[in-house]
């Protein structure tokens, strides 16, 4: 058996040592000769390396292939974190989210050994930090990367904030980014609903284009989800609209609250049913109808209910300019499942792929919509279809331009189209 370094013999050896169980001690450790024996006491197992006429190759000159220690170990010193995460790396790389129990399973199956937990979890972050870099030496590279962006996609806005320093000697500490690209702000100000939903943990704002499909607005990364990031936020997105447009549009936001509510009704079956029938009425008679029976299950339920004014969570009652009716902040969930594979990415890398994330599905939103026929989006027009298949089994009366006189069998309904109310 022949070794192109000595190096080259020491990383094979290890690497055969853990994989039959046992320690090992180096007797002699030379850059020209190596001995090792099995580091259990007494037991013969032992392997020399010289090298070999060429001077460069290393050979075996003496082998004893034979243990008398008992037993192979699944705990061994020279299978550490650092020798982990190399065995991980190719894995994390196909599957970055690998667990932490799929981990144990693969070094049991494949290299009979028990790590602990932690040296896991260590191993997984280097083998991360091997693949995807450093975290702190991507916020060192940051300033770098924002300046590149700053050259090439100028209208990119984008705001940093370090932490205040007591002494200017001292390197400046990241507290918060906000990242607002070019096609977003053109794209939310051009063709996109008055709409905003907001999403915490990392900051985002994202609305609805004109097929009701999800647009990414901006994002921020921030030191702590709290009211003054938020604010901050939420300040930066109002410059970067204003970058733009002389007068910001007048826009509806949605904060992620709907999972505050959905605890307080949790385990309320029934209220939580005219809960969602109050929210997702598209009339003032059929949010009545919910409250009244609501009222009847629980009086707290629907007097809480009723401090908030119905305009910030019935849909008939909410403002028409944003021409949405969603009741529940769900678009900003698909958001958070759309960068789940980058947030633990160091903060180059996540910027830097949610950028590429973007491109490309903006690109594909435009090949989509060069395909479009008529001024009505595909989305849209599924819906009206369906809408006009409801609507079969009314009869309307004309009583004026736009007054109409709508009865089923069992009902009669005022529609004025020019107030775009409906009253039962
Ligand atoms: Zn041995």
């Amino acid at each position: 058996m022949a070794f192109d370094s000595v190096d080259q013999y020491r990383t094979h050896l290890k690497n055969y040592a853990i994989q039959e169980g046992f320690e090992i001690h180096r007797l002699k450790n030379e850059r020209t000769r190596v001995t090792i024996i099995c580091a259990n006491g007494g037991c013969p197992w032992r392997i020399h390396v010289s090298p070999a006429a060429d001077g460069k190759t290393f050979i075996v000159k003496s082998y004893t292939d034979r243990h008398t220690c008992s037993g192979r170990k699944t705990k061994i010193a020279a299978a550490n974190s650092r020798w982990a995460a190399s065995k991980l790396a190719p894995h994390i790389k196909a599957n970055p989210s690998m667990t932490i129990k799929s981990i144990h399973a693969m070094m049991r199956v494949q290299c009979g050994l028990k790590p602990s937990n932690q040296q896991l979890y260590r191993a997984r972050m280097m083998a991360k930090e091997d693949i995807e870099g450093n975290h702190v030496k991507s916020f060192a590279q940051l300033l770098a990367y924002l300046e590149l962006v700053d050259q090439y996609n100028p209208v990119t806005v984008i705001k940093i904030e370090f932490v205040e320093r007591q002494d200017m000697n001292e390197n400046p500490m990241f507290k918060r980014l906000f990242v607002c690209f070019k096609a977003c702000i053109k794209g939310f100000l051009q063709g996109c609903k008055p709409f905003i939903g907001l999403w915490g943990n990392f900051l985002a704002a994202t609305t609805s284009d004109g097929d009701n499909d999800l647009f990414p607005v901006a994002f921020g990364v921030v030191e702590v989800e709290r009211k003054d990031s938020w604010m901050w936020f939420l300040v930066c997105l109002y410059i970067a609209l204003q970058s733009e447009v002389d007068y910001v549009p007048h826009s509806t936001f949605m904060p992620d609250k709907q999972k505050v509510t959905k605890c307080i009704f949790l385990n309320l079956c029934n209220i939580e049913i005219y809960l969602w029938v109050a929210a997702k009425a598209y009339t003032l008679a059929d949010l009545q109808k919910a409250m009244v029976e609501m009222k009847d299950i629980s009086v707290d339920a629907h007097d809480w209910l009723m401090k908030n004014p119905p305009s910030r969570w019935s849909r008939h009652a909410f403002d028409q300019g944003a021409k949405i009716d969603h009741v529940t902040n769900n678009m900003t969930e698909s958001f958070n499942q759309w960068i789940a594979p980058y947030r633990d990415k160091p903060i180059v890398n996540l910027i830097d792929q949610l950028k590429v994330q973007l491109m490309t599905r903006f690109q594909k939103r435009y090949a989509s919509a060069c395909t479009f026929k008529g001024t009505i989006t595909p989305a849209v027009r599924k819906r009206l279809d369906s809408i006009e298949r409801a609507a079969w089994g009314y009869t309307g009366y004309a009583a004026g331009l736009y007054e109409f006189e709508v009865n089923d069998k069992d009902h009669t309904v005022v529609v004025k189209l020019a107030d775009r109310t409906c009253i039962v």
